[in-house]
């Protein structure tokens, strides 16, 4: 068998030993004869799984019993629609900062439910940077205010987080659970699970308890965060597949050493990956500022796009999947989630260093 080095935005990579361990487990899941897939979602052994990754999240995450923990469907996307609906009464405005094309879609869905204000923006930079939190001008009667807290298509991430007296709304489907965060600084979180979670058909909502007494009466059932926090998200048939790979998914995390020691990693993978764009003389270039920069999603653009289109054929040919940057970006771009290793980052540097000396 040979393991590609998966660079992919996401879904993508992850860990060897979860992908093991299901497939282990895939026939006969705890002796019932059965896989996870096939177990009634109403059963025992169902319900341990769904509670034990509730629980395994809380603790890898500090997150205080002040705030329920929802695993819904529809992805983050969803989310841009659902946060409005719930959120932002007819007399308030919705504040949006506009880091990229995951903000200026989730403006678009709040403007649709009511009105809205862009606190801050670096549109007119391409993205290449996020504002300073001193620059954020909240319009009165914010609903609320949301943030992109990293951006997977620019490599862009928030490094210090808005401390401003609004509710802090955050869509962190590209960096939850890479870094220590403080959950008590956002009134809501919510990610897709494809990137650092597990894979794609789960997403996860962290919400402050007191915004469930917000949300208006009248909103379609399955919409209403309320419906999801008083039946512990199984209102419906919950995703059990994917709520099961984001439990295995936690659970290394915590075998890892928890998300402090995760934390330490990646910035020694995004290190490596970086240096490597720093002491190339200007050969690759990196898309975000040097303060702006993305732990997660490194970006960076060659010559031309003829030496580009080289770079991504010989990366493939040495086995690295997933280097095509976005097309509003251009050139390349490096997601090195939770469950990329460092010897795939390390291996991408090396190749990065002899590619460019064939130009020297
Ligand atoms: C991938 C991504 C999304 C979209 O997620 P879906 O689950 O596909 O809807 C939204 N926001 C960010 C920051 C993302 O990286």
């Amino acid at each position: 068998m040979n393991r590609a080095y998966n660079f992919n935005a996401g879904p993508s990579a992850l860990p060897f030993s979860v992908l093991e361990r299901a497939q282990q487990e895939l026939l006969d899941f705890q002796h019932t004869g059965m896989s996870v897939m096939e177990l009634s979602h109403r059963s025992k052994e169902y319900d341990a799984v769904h509670n034990n990754a509730k629980q395994l999240l809380k603790e890898l995450m500090n997150i205080p019993d002040t705030y329920d923990i929802l695993f819904l469907q529809g992805g983050a996307s969803l989310q841009f629609s659902m946060v409005p609906m719930n959120l932002l009464a007819n007399d308030q405005i919705g504040n949006y900062v506009l880091t990229g094309a995951w903000s200026e879609k989730a403006l678009k869905e709040a403007k649709k439910v009511g009105k809205t204000h862009v606190a801050a923006s670096s549109k007119e930079a391409n993205y290449t940077y996020i504002p300073s939190v001193h620059d954020i001008q909240l319009s009165e009667h914010a609903a609320y205010l949301h943030i992109t807290s990293n951006n997977t298509i620019f490599g862009t991430q928030w490094h210090e987080f808005p401390n401003l007296p609004v509710d802090l709304i955050a869509d962190m489907s590209s960096d939850i659970l890479s870094r220590e965060i403080n959950v008590e600084q956002f009134a809501l979180i919510y990610a897709g699970a494809q990137k650092n979670l597990g894979p794609s058909g789960v997403t996860v909502v962290i919400i402050r308890n007191d915004l469930l007494e917000r949300i208006p009466e009248n909103l379609p059932t399955m919409l209403d965060y309320r419906t999801h926090s008083t039946s512990n998200s199984l209102y419906n048939t919950p995703p059990t597949f994917a709520i099961y790979m984001l439990s295995l998914v936690l659970e290394w995390v915590k075998e890892q050493g928890g998300v402090k020691a995760i934390e330490k990693r990646n910035i020694e993978k995004a290190s490596v990956i970086y240096d490597a764009i720093d002491e190339s003389d200007g050969f690759y270039s990196p898309h975000a500022e040097k303060g702006s920069r993305s732990f997660m999603n490194v970006t960076f653009t060659l010559p031309s796009d003829e030496i580009t289109k080289k770079f991504l054929a010989e990366a493939k040919e040495r086995g690295f999947v997933g280097l095509a940057g976005h097309r509003s970006v251009g050139g390349c771009r490096a997601s090195i989630y939770n469950a990329v290793p460092y010897e795939a980052c390390e291996a991408l540097a090396q190749f990065m260093k002899e590619f460019r000396k064939q130009f020297a």
